[in-house]
């Protein structure tokens, strides 16, 4: 063990009858740190960062009935808890090294902090980013979870980084996540395996941490799309000061949201929310380096439009024609 590395407080593992906060903590959260200089079980936890690099951290709340519906298996709620905190270090550029978890929880049940514990560290492996603390308490369903990755310095994407005349593009698809919600409510009817395959974008988005960071010095400006195109390409271009078209039936679908009637492609591909893809910005010149990106991370981009010096949003359809949305992005306190 490297000497900058100090071992956390190994608690011992018994089976109790019923779950203290202290045996749940040791059982579901806690291994032994790798990175990190020091893990759970003490006071703080301590990353060391390497030389020129910055710290990129977040934090996302997820609300039981607010972001995730009451059915979720708790394994899939335990990787969408770290992917939607993944996906906004993947919209700057950075590599995940750490997260910390706070969890409120009605009750200690072994069952369902097993199966989240097991999902929650799967996505939490794959990605080379360790628990390094947190918190537990009692209360209604409640997980907060904050991220911590490295970006070398200067290179962190940015909301305010386009400029007139770059390109804009999307990695991936959109809509499933919101097309899924829709079958949930009971608005849109499909058949068992396209449900399962939207249910599956919904409750299990995978964050695009490799085509975040191919896209360092290749992007002006990048967001991830947690709320809508609408509102968050909206932030993109409020924070850069320009305008932009965007040719609504370019935006990039998949084979069960294409089979809906336009109205709800154009509604789930623009105002959908969830989506956890990257939206970003390069000048044309930089195309053939957005393409090797893409191609590095092995993830389709698919360029939807143009940023413009005049202020505002512009649909339009693959005649040039205006499109009219009256869609916002997601507010908390609007909807
Ligand atoms: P303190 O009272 O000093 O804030 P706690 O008693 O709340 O510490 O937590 C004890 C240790 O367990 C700390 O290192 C904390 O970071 C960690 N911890 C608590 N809850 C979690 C959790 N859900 N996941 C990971 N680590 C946790
Ligand atoms: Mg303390």
């Amino acid at each position: 063990m490297p000497e900058n590395r100090v071992s956390a407080c190994r608690h011992p593992l018994p089976l109790p009858m019923s779950l203290g906060e202290f045996e749940l903590i040791a059982r579901y959260f806690t291994r032994p740190v790798r990175r990190a200089a020091l893990g759970v079980g003490d006071d703080c936890a301590l990353l060391t960062l390497a030389p020129g690099m910055q710290l990129a951290t977040s934090c996302d709340m997820l609300v039981e009935g607010r972001h995730f519906l009451s059915t979720v298996a708790p394994r899939r709620l335990g990787h969408k808890a770290l992917a939607v905190n993944l996906s906004d270090l993947a919209a700057c550029g950075a590599q995940p090294l750490a997260f910390t978890l706070a969890l409120a929880l009605p009750s200690a049940d072994a069952a369902w902090l097993e199966a989240f514990s097991q999902g929650l560290l799967a996505i939490a492996d794959a990605h080379g980013c360790e628990l390094i603390g947190g918190d537990t308490t009692r209360g209604p369903l409640n997980i907060c979870i904050a991220v911590f990755g490295e970006v070398p310095v200067g290179q962190a994407l940015l909301r305010s980084g386009a400029c007139a005349g770059d390109d804009v593009y999307v990695s991936g698809v959109l809509g499933d996540a919101r097309l899924a919600l829709e079958a949930f409510r009971g608005t849109v009817g499909l058949t068992g395996e396209a449900f399962s395959a939207v249910r599956t974008a919904m409750e299990q988005p995978q964050p695009r941490v490799a085509l975040g960071v191919a896209l360092r010095r290749v992007a002006s400006s990048a967001i991830d799309l947690s709320d809508g195109l609408l509102g968050d390409l909206g932030h993109v271009l409020q924070c850069s000061g320009v305008g932009a078209a965007v040719e609504v039936d370019a935006l990039p679908r998949s084979a069960v949201l294409a089979a809906q009637p336009l109205a709800v492609q154009r509604e789930c591909t623009l105002a959908g929310g969830d989506d956890y893809e990257l939206l970003f910005t390069a000048p044309p010149s930089r195309a053939p380096a957005v393409q090797a990106a893409a191609t590095q991370a092995q993830l389709a981009v698919t360029r939807i439009g143009r940023i413009e010096a005049s202020a505002g949003l512009r649909l339009q359809d693959g005649e040039g024609r205006p499109v009219t949305s009256t869609r916002r992005g997601f507010d908390h306190f609007r909807q």
